[in-house]
């Protein structure tokens, strides 16, 4: 594995959207971190809401200890709204680790999974969150996914790509498949 990372530095930084509702968009973001890791870059990738199964990714990022830092934060905040303030406060420690990671010099590819989502359920103040991503460090690459991406950001961003469905096989009733899905 090379150690070029340093190549970044003066490079321009990309803030990338994978957003809509066809598959592709947290493979995607996987993708992305293995290419950078082996260019030596440093990568934090953090995957909001899902948190209930270890998916493969988790497993094989982990074998990239010092490469990539994989951290799985909160609980299924969208859709269990049993207790709303334990949500809120589980967002805004994921949001508060996004941030410590954009800012602490010390990865070059920082990867917020499904993150679109903390966004559109208010559980992040936009405001503050747009300002995060416009003042990112130059050379720094930040990938967001997640359907529904607010306009605001899709405007700001450098790439966005848009998975759209042509088909999906939860329409034939094929459950969810390791590999596959997770
Ligand atoms: P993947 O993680 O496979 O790249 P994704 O990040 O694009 O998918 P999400 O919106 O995060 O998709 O959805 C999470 C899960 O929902 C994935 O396992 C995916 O296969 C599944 N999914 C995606 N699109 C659809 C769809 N149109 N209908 C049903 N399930 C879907
Ligand atoms: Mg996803």
């Amino acid at each position: 594995m090379c150690d070029c990372a340093e190549e970044t530095k003066g490079g321009k930084g990309l803030l990338m959207v994978f957003t809509g509702n066809g598959k592709g968009k947290t493979t995607a973001a996987i993708g992305l971190a293995m290419r950078a890791v082996g260019h030596g870059f440093r990568v934090c990738f953090i995957q909001f809401i899902k948190g209930s199964w270890r998916s493969g990714e988790q497993e094989t990022m982990g074998r990239f200890r010092g490469r990539i830092d994989f951290h799985v934060m909160g609980r299924g905040f969208t859709w269990k709204s049993d207790d709303l303030e334990k949500d809120r406060r589980a967002a805004r420690a994921a949001w508060d680790k996004a941030r410590e990671a954009i800012f602490s010099g010390k990865y070059q590819m920082v990867i917020l999974d499904e993150f679109t989502y903390l966004l559109s359920y208010k559980m992040v103040d936009r405001d503050e969150a747009l300002g995060v991503f416009s003042k990112k460090p130059q050379g720094l690459h930040v990938v967001i996914t997640g359907r529904d991406a607010l306009p605001e950001l899709v405007d700001m961003a450098d790439l966005v790509t848009e998975m759209r469905e042509v088909r999906h096989p939860y329409k034939n009733g094929i459950r969810a498949q390791k590999g596959i899905e997770y």
